[in-house]
């Protein structure tokens, strides 16, 4: 018989070899995965967790909704867990590693139709192995004036886990769950179901709007362990005359709130449309070289430092982007009044930046931050706070004293939406030192805790950190939560720990 090094929780290794043989038979002989060398890439994370606790038992990729049904009878037959992956390429959140150890991976990247895009009604319909960069192509290819809306690696990774992970971009549909218009999700027990108009037979308004007739059902399947999203409507943004970034620069670190206090009324009343992010110089600085060409001692590097190799590359202490779109008509006003409006709070702008994500076009710019240390290690901490100065100001002075006690540099790019603000910060270390993964999962408990106390949840987080995060929304939450785990997967067989659900 067949040696698992990892199992499924309370499962025996000869029923999980016939669940496997069964699996095999829906999927086609290589498209299950039980041994170690095939595993290795699944049991990979930047975050700096304990990879065992969270080790997959073996994948499976079914390439069609009908195999994931038929895999459906028999994990519930043999209470095996699924968790569900698009892309898994879920970085600094947990990439493809389950909540706990043993579950099955079932990854879905074979699932790669590009559905049906509407030119006339700009929506696309994708599977979940479609990646951004696939989107972008079919557009280009077919010359169609449609944007999308990339987020960081944007070329590699997934519409639909980016999507249930309520993750963002940086045009005006960077709110990717604000611009997503129906799914198809197989449930726990192999039904489909089609949420808003998609139930009724023959709609032709599935990818127009969203919310159907009664409730409104699609959150429920996002950051969730409910459903298994075959298919997903998405928004494209047409295509605008024209565009222009600005980068918004301040000299002193105190500045952060006048940044924050003047673009709040500005994408409020539209006047700035996309969602700006602005950045320390650390974050900025991973740009041009990594941290040793800047600094080799000890410890958070120090923040003159920071700023005075900042300086010689035009870099400054808070940087700022956002764009502008439309015909120049439309532009040259509203660029009188940012311009005017920074300028007042003493700011530089420089109207002729650019930003790929502001535009609509897939980089792997970003992924240069894991140069920064090296080793692979990043952990994304999220808090979410209204857009007011006074608390970005308080976020960056608390988080910036938990990662100089850690020994890590505080790296924030901040999500700057008209009412919300995602403090996005990385912590960054080396994965192949023990000590540091320690320090860093230190860090992050330390930064999820102390934020709660202030009154700043997550917005999202990953592997590991899941349970913490869900106790901070209390009893009432969980049980609510615990009774629909409990009504459309009894067997308790969907991604179980996900958000620090289970039956
Ligand atoms: C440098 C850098 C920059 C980044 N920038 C951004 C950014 O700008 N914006 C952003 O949002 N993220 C960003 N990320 C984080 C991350 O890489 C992306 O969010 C990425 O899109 C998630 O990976 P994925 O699409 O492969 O999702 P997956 O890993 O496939 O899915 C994520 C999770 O969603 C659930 N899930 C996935 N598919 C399904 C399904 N079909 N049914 C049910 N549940 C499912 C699972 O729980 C899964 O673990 C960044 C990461 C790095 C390293």
């Amino acid at each position: 018989m067949a040696e698992f090094r990892v199992l499924p929780h309370s499962v025996a290794a000869q029923d999980f070899a016939a669940a496997l043989g069964a699996f095999e038979k829906i999927v086609g002989v290589g498209w299950v995965i039980a041994d170690e060398a095939r595993l290795a890439p699944y049991r990979k994370a930047m975050l700096p967790v304990d990879i065992a606790a969270h080790a997959p038992s073996a994948v499976v990729m079914p390439n069609s909704v009908e195999q994931i049904q038929q895999l459906l009878k028999i994990a519930n037959a043999h209470r095996i867990p699924f968790w569900p992956i698009s892309t898994g390429r879920n970085f600094g959140y947990g990439s493809a590693l389950p909540a706990t150890r043993g579950q099955v991976v079932l990854d879905l990247k074979r699932l790669d139709r590009i559905v049906a895009v509407d030119p006339e009604m700009c929506t696309a319909l994708v599977e979940p192995g479609v990646t951004y960069q696939q989107l972008y192509d079919y557009l280009a290819e077919r010359n169609l004036p449609l944007w999308i809306d990339p987020p960081g690696p944007g070329p590699l990774v997934s519409l639909v886990g980016n999507t249930l992970e309520r993750g963002g971009g940086n045009t005006p549909y960077g709110d990717h769950f604000e611009f997503a218009c129906g799914m198809e999700v197989v449930l726990a027990d192999g039904q489909v179901l089609r949420t808003g108009m998609g139930a009724l037979p023959g709609s032709n308004s599935w990818q127009c709007f969203k919310f159907g007739f009664g409730p409104y059902l699609d959150g429920m399947f996002t950051q969730s362990n409910f459903g298994i999203v075959t298919k997903l409507g998405v928004w494209l943004m047409p295509r605008p005359a024209g565009h222009r970034t600005l980068l918004v620069q301040y000299d002193d670190e105190a500045d952060l709130a006048k940044a924050v206090d003047t673009i709040r009324p500005l994408r409020m009343g539209g006047v700035i449309a996309n969602t700006g992010v602005v950045g320390n110089a650390a974050i900025a600085l991973t740009g041009v070289g990594p941290r040793s060409q800047f600094y080799q001692g000890q410890g958070a590097i120090p923040k003159e430092v920071v700023l005075t190799a900042a300086r010689k590359f035009g870099i400054a202490a808070w940087n700022m982007t956002f764009s502008l779109y439309g015909t120049e008509e439309q532009i040259a006003p509203n660029l009188k009044i940012v311009t005017e409006a920074f300028e007042r709070t003493g700011a530089r702008v420089n109207p002729d930046a650019y930003n790929a994500a502001q535009v609509g076009v897939p980089s792997l710019t970003t992924l240069s931050i894991l140069d920064w240390v090296g080793g692979g290690g990043l952990a994304w901490f999220s808090p979410v706070s209204p857009t007011r100065g006074a608390d970005a100001v308080k976020q960056q002075q608390l988080a910036a004293a938990i990662h100089v006690d850690h020994g890590f540099d505080y790296m924030p790019g901040i999500t700057l939406n008209a009412r919300d603000m995602q403090h996005v910060m990385a912590i960054l270390y080396d994965r192949n030192v023990e000590e540091q993964t320690r320090r860093a999962d230190s860090c992050m408990k330390t930064l999820i805790r102390q934020f709660a106390r202030h009154g700043y949840g997550v917005y999202r987080t990953g592997q590991g950190y899941m349970d913490e995060a869900a106790k901070q929304s209390g009893p009432v939450a969980a049980q609510v939560n615990r009774a629909i785990k409990r009504a459309l997967d009894p067997n308790g067989i969907l991604a179980p720990g996900k958000s620090g659900i289970t039956i």
